[in-house]
């Protein structure tokens, strides 16, 4: 079976036999103890990051929940790892890895830059006991020490569509677990896994959710990693809201084809926003000279949905872009139906060191599924405001 029959069926496998068509929700927060001896045996279980179907009872949801172990298996099935564990946020799933490294005396992380703002920031400030050294793909084999618990990566990147090469990334890391945030990407264009990636990271309140009305977070991982995850979890209370694992186990079931549509949308608006006079650049990965490792078609099935543009008119322009989209909502996050468009240097990046922000004439555009023609004619009314603004202030007009 294939990546669109996983989405609509994985973690289902079970429905027939339980007479129904879609997952029932387990919303308990508790559940009843029959046995003192089998709940207490059950409680450990859980507690150290065991499985629900080797637990007599669940105990208590911050330990297990069935409708988040059938998202789970889903996006493993998606990503093809053995497991995959979920959390309330693509930011508590970081942060469970990162405390599992410091746990097992391995503090030290390796990242590339640009990584998504939050991840930079909670590596920058070293808040959760780690310590950092920031390296570009070529310099990680240098980086590494016996300290070194992670490698993280992020492809394409956070905002600037930079492709790394995970193959060549893993190559370098040699015995240290890499992980790669495939937010942007999705399951649907690249599985780091086959590039031999440990760990994937996912927000899913992006394109997993996809619909702008839920946060959550993945981590798909070897078996051996899960229970450390799994661990982590239950002793901080980051699971996943039930309800949340029910609709972003539904939202998988459309993953595919929302992703191969935005992506459409996003070629035929790249292409225009190229040709437009007011832009420098568009950050896409099926830009000319965007992808100099050939990783587009190699690593990544297709340049996915999200791209950047730089405006020539520097800060002041891309602030008034941003004021003049009607269509296209000034908003961070992405990977949703709707469009959006934010001004990362300002938002998602603002906590980024001077040295690693996004260029200030930098703007962030994710393309959603709407009629193109109409998200291109929101952008030619916005980019026409602008221009006449600055002939206004020029005292041109
Ligand atoms: C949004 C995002 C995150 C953080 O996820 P949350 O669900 O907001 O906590 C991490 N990585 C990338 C690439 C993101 O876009």
């Amino acid at each position: 079976m294939r990546a669109d029959t996983f989405a609509v069926h994985a973690g289902r496998e079970d429905l027939v036999a339980l007479g129904v068509h879609v997952p029932p929700i387990d919303l308990s927060s508790t559940y009843p103890i029959t046995d003192l001896d089998a709940g207490g045996a059950a409680y450990e279980t859980l507690a150290m990051g065991g499985r629900g179907e080797d637990a007599a009872t669940l105990v208590y949801q911050r330990l297990w929940n069935p409708n988040v172990d059938r998202l789970e298996r889903a996006l493993a099935r998606l990503e093809g790892t053995e497991e995959a564990v979920a959390f309330a946020s693509g930011m508590a799933a970081l942060t469970a890895t990162l405390i599992s490294c410091v746990a097992a005396g391995t503090p030290h992380i390796v990242a590339v830059r640009p990584l998504y703002g939050g991840s930079d920031h909670v590596l920058a400030t070293g808040l959760l006991g780690t310590e950092v050294t920031w390296a570009t793909p070529t310099t990680i084999g240098d980086a590494i020490t016996d300290r070194t618990g992670l490698v993280l990566v992020e492809t394409p990147a956070n905002p600037t569509l930079d492709l790394v090469d995970i193959a060549a990334v893993v190559a370098q890391a040699g015995r240290v677990p890499v992980m790669v945030d495939n937010t942007f990407a999705t399951p649907i264009l690249q599985q780091p896994r086959r590039q031999g990636a440990t760990l994937v990271l996912h927000s899913a309140t992006k394109f997993i959710g996809g619909h702008g009305d839920l946060l959550g977070g993945l981590v798909a991982a070897s078996p051996e990693w899960a229970v450390r995850l799994r661990q982590v979890r239950a002793l901080t209370g980051a699971l996943l809201y039930p309800l949340a694992a029910y609709d972003l186990h539904r939202g998988l079931q459309t993953l595919p084809v929302r992703v191969r549509a935005q992506q459409d949308n996003a070629i035929a608006l790249a292409g225009w926003l190229a040709e437009h006079p007011a832009v420098e650049k568009v950050h896409y990965p099926g830009m000319p000279g965007a992808d100099p490792a050939g990783l587009l078609g190699r690593q990544l099935a297709g340049p996915g949905a999200v791209l950047a543009v730089a405006m020539r008119g520097g800060f002041d322009a891309a602030a008034d872009l941003v004021q003049r989209t009607r269509l296209v909502t000034h908003a961070v996050s992405l990977g949703g139906v709707d469009s959006l468009i934010q001004h990362p240097a300002s938002l998602t990046h603002r906590p980024v060191a001077a040295e690693a922000k996004p260029h200030p004439n930098v703007l962030r555009i994710s393309v959603g599924l709407e009629d193109v023609r109409d998200i291109i004619a929101d952008f030619d009314q916005a980019f026409a405001a602008v221009a006449e603004r600055e002939l206004v202030g020029a005292g041109r007009l």
